[in-house]
Formats: C-alpha cells, sequence, structure tokens
C-alpha cells in the first residue's frame, strides 16, 4: 500500500520528482544516498508509504518496518561494511528533519559512541 504526501521531500524522490541516487529497492522500499553524507557510506532507507517516523510505520505495518530494516542490511553488505550504525531520529528534538521515516545507514569509516 502506497499513501503519499504532496509537499514531503521523500515521497516526491520515491515518486520520481525529485532526483536521488538510488543504490537499491522493494516494493515496499527505497534506498538512496543521503544528499549531505556524513561517512563514506551514507544511505536512506524510506518505505514507499507516508509515514512520519519509523514508529509509526512500526505501528501502521511491522512488515513494512522489518522491509525498511532489511534492505538497510542489504545495503550495508553491497557496500561492504564491516559495522555500520542504523539511525532513526525520531522527533525535532531528536533533529529528525524530514517527517517521513527514514533510517540512515553509516559506515566506511571508525564510528565514535556516543553521538553528539
Ligand atoms: P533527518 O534529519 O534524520 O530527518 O534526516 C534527513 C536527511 O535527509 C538528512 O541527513 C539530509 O541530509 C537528507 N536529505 C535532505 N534532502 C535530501 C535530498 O534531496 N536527497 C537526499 N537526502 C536528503
Amino acid at each position: 500500500m502506497t499513501e503519499t504526501v504532496a509537499d514531503c521531500l521523500f515521497c516526491r524522490i520515491v515518486a520520481g520528482q525529485i532526483p536521488a541516487t538510488v543504490v537499491a529497492e522493494t516494493e515496499h522500499s527505497l534506498a538512496f544516498r543521503d544528499i549531505d553524507g556524513q561517512a563514506p557510506t551514507h544511505v536512506l532507507v524510506v518505505p514507499r508509504r507516508h509515514v512520519p517516523d519509523a514508529v509509526s510505520l512500526a505501528t501502521a505495518s511491522a512488515r513494512e518496518l522489518a522491509d525498511v530494516v532489511t534492505l538497510a542490511a542489504r545495503v550495508a553488505a553491497e557496500e561492504g561494511l564491516e559495522g555500520y550504525r542504523l539511525v532513526a531520529n525520531t522527533g525535532a528534538a531528536a533533529q529528525q528533519s524530514v517527517f517521513h521515516a527514514h533510517l540512515h545507514v553509516l559506515g566506511g569509516r571508525e564510528l565514535t559512541w556516543p553521538p553528539g
């Protein structure tokens, strides 16, 4: 099931209305490179369906959430990452800036902890 929101940036990328460097996709999910990469690999994995954040996706469809996570792991494997970080910034106070669910896949360098 695909629900789109006209003024949502990631819905427009999913619809092919805004260009993106797509690296992988499934029926339910799309993976594309972050426009402002914070690591050698920085890919965003989004559900095609519009929901505002990852928790909302879990509520709407555990299967689609699993599809996003599985695609993120596939991207990490295809990028040859030994270790990687999956990040779901949730809410403005956590620096979520695009309110369409997404996972950041970060890797390709030594990642430090804690994050800022
Ligand atoms: P958030 O801050 O966790 O919501 O992540 C949103 C991400 O989207 C940021 O890392 C941005 O760099 C990224 N971003 C914003 N616009 C675009 C775009 O047009 N293409 C790809 N990534 C984008």
